[in-house]
């Protein structure tokens, strides 16, 4: 593929990763296209491109069929956060699977490079520790997780059936929890709700008695691997993008107190169903293939996300 400036889809783009990802596009001297429908996202997350003329921003849902020239598309619509996921399950569902293929046809029309942001939620409430790609999962497929766990793993289906097909020229990510600025305050999940929480003298509502563990990614480590995994020849994926530190959430509650300065008390509450007991990625793939580690540690990058939250 060119390193010259290419055109570039990104769904989902006005979210969390996407807007970073977007950034990253620009900074690079690419075209990019935006397609959001703002069900997560916001348009003040790519605010600051819209006087770039090498930026378009296209309100859309993803479920529904679009045309654009592109040479390459990164298909990241879909809400990523517990609460936003399971709010309108069956709709999660048809934005994973609609979204996958819509963004697969386009691809295969246009002879554009795909690639999909999966997660490490198709390994489920995992029983190899820690998660290689070859693990295949166990994932509970009538649970509230589902529509989000089996969207995704279907999505994977789509994207290498495609492949073996019609020789879509695919990438496919498999991302590790990721964390930093442009989270939503509400977003539900769990740094931003500590960070919140700590910074406004809340409770610190630890599920469950959280000695369940997580692996935080910070978001600039995330990019890096994007991009490696996009414009590389050798591998298609699955890839592992994540950090393999590990903590308990109770560690992490105690970490954001301790950073904030916050006279905020841990409280306990009920574990949700199917919430995964531990979860770290072995990320050597990654190291091998794409020469790809992360840089930023839970404490730094926890620093970062803090003085975001606190303007
Ligand atoms: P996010 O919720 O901030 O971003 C998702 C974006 O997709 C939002 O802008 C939202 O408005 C948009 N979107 C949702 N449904 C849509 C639809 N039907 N049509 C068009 N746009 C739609 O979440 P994020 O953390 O930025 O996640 C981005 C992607 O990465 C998601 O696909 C998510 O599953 C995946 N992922 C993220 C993480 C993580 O830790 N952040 C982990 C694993 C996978
Ligand atoms: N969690 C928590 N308190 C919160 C939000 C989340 O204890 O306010 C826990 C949640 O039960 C899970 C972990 O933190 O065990 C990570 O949750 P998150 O929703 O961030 O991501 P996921 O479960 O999808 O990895």
């Amino acid at each position: 593929m060119s390193e010259s400036s290419l055109r570039i889809l990104v769904t989902g783009g006005a979210g969390f990763l996407g807007s970073h990802l977007i950034d990253r596009l620009l900074d690079a001297g690419h075209e990019v296209t935006c397609l959001d429908n703002y069900f997560t996202g916001r348009k003040a997350n790519v605010a600051h491109h819209l006087s770039n003329p090498r930026f378009e921003l296209m309100r859309h849902d993803i479920i529904d069929p679009f045309k654009v020239e592109v040479d390459q598309i990164y298909n990241l619509a879909c809400p990523a956060s517990p609460v936003h996921y399971q709010h309108n399950p069956i709709k999660t569902v048809k934005t994973s699977v609609m979204g996958a293929i819509n963004c697969l046809g386009l691809a295969k029309r246009v002879r554009a490079r795909v690639f999909q942001a999966s997660t490490s939620e198709v390994y489920g409430d995992p029983d190899v520790h820690p998660q290689p790609e070859s693990y295949r999962g166990n994932v509970n497929p009538i649970g509230i997780r589902a529509c989000y766990d089996e969207g995704k793993r279907v999505a994977e289906t789509l994207f290498f059936d495609y492949h073996r097909e019609n020789g879509v020229d695919i990438r496919v990510v498999r991302i590790f929890n990721t964390y930093g600025p442009r989270m939503l305050p509400n977003d539900g999940r769990v740094v931003s709700n500590f960070i919140v929480q700590a910074l406004r003298g809340e409770d610190i509502t630890v599920y469950g008695d959280g000695s369940q563990t997580r692996s935080f990614c910070y978001v600039s480590d995330l990019i890096e691997g994007f991009l490696r995994l996009m414009n590389q020849d050798k591998i298609v994926g699955p890839v592992n993008i994540g950090n393999p530190g590990e903590f308990t959430i109770l560690q992490l509650a105690e970490k954001v107190i301790q950073m904030t300065g916050s006279s905020s008390r841990i409280i306990h509450q009920p574990l949700p169903a199917d919430d995964p007991l531990q979860r770290k990625p072995d990320i050597s793939l990654a190291q091998k293939e794409l020469g790809w580690s992360p840089e930023i540690d839970l404490e730094e990058g926890l620093r970062r996300t803090i003085a975001y939250f606190q303007t």
